[in-house]
């Protein structure tokens, strides 16, 4: 069947397909008029000139209608030294393509269905070199309807043993910091860049923070926080799209997609360098601001 597109439809599509493409996730671009697209990149024969469209074919995930530049999408703070990885995060091997712009507003009543979609669809997760390592994989915690979201790097051995993000001695650490705010662990949202285990709690591979990091924007475009804490540099490397020192990035309001980023230290760097716990205080208090915030009385 003869396929017409107008050049704007086509642009916007294939700039879908290649972004797709491009982080390797070949099962969001398995919609019959994207392996049109997909062919005619390849310079491929149309796929469907003798095959009729599936109407089940699954439809796009749920990205938000903002552009943010350049994406690659995390709770082991890696073993590494760790100055070392708060400024000097691993990079993207190459800039990725901004994600498209799809996806509404999803209702809070159906944020945690809008979620278990989003779990399901990764399934047991084959799609990176850390399944292998895995024992469980961390997916999120809290409230689909928090106001705050908090983002790490990715779990270490006791969130691989749980399948919980947070939950060693960083994960006290960010309970407390959260409780410093007034408020409770279950009134937030805490995930990672990544979903399992690196290895030694190595900082992730490009690759594996750009296959992870899709379904990470997806649980943000369904959460659609007003405030998004990146923990580390590698958070905020993924989310912000580009390799900055940590100390360039705190202390302001960064857009994201619609919501206020802000940037502090992993609390597992905090543990291993506790005077710099003052800094983090000032990043939260910035958090609290934008979100109205007042820290709980002392008496
Ligand atoms: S880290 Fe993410 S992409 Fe890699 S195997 Fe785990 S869930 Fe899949």
């Amino acid at each position: 069947m003869a396929r017409h597109l107008d050049l704007a439809t086509r642009d916007a599509l294939l700039a879908r397909v290649r972004f797709y493409r491009d982080l390797g996730l070949t099962e969001f671009y398995r919609r019959p008029v994207d392996r049109v697209l997909l062919a005619q990149l390849e310079g491929e024969p149309d796929p469907l000139s003798e095959q009729p469209e599936d109407p089940r074919a699954p439809s796009f995930p749920l990205f938000s209608a903002e552009r943010v530049g350049d994406h690659a999408a995390s709770q082991s703070d890696s073993s590494q030294p760790v100055q070392a990885q708060e400024d000097h995060p691993t990079p993207p091997r190459k800039p990725l393509p901004s994600p498209p712009q799809i996806g509404a507003a999803v209702a809070p009543a159906d944020r945690a269905a809008a979620l278990q979609l989003i779990r399901d669809e990764i399934g047991d997760c084959t799609r990176c070199p850390l399944h292998k390592g895995r024992n469980k994989l961390v997916f999120g915690d809290g409230s689909p309807a928090a106001r705050l979201m908090f983002v790490g790097e990715g779990p270490g051995a006791d969130e691989d043993a749980q399948g919980i993000p947070f939950v060693g001695r960083a994960g006290q650490l960010l309970n407390n910091m959260i409780a410093a705010m007034g408020l409770k662990r279950e009134e937030v949202y805490i995930a990672n860049i990544v979903k399992c285990r690196p290895p030694g709690n190595r900082t992730p591979e490009p690759a594996e923070g750009n296959t992870c990091s899709p379904f990470l924007f997806r649980q943000i475009d369904v959460i659609r926080p007003q405030v998004l804490v990146a923990l580390g540099a590698t958070a905020a490397t993924y989310l912000l799209g580009a390799r900055q020192p940590l100390a360039g990035l705190r202390g302001r309001v960064h857009a994201f997609r619609g919501m206020q980023l802000i940037v502090t230290y992993h609390p597992a760097y905090l543990l291993r360098d506790p005077r710099q716990k003052k800094e983090a205080w000032a990043d939260l208090q910035i958090a609290m601001r934008e979100l109205g915030l007042k820290p709980p009385s002392r008496e």
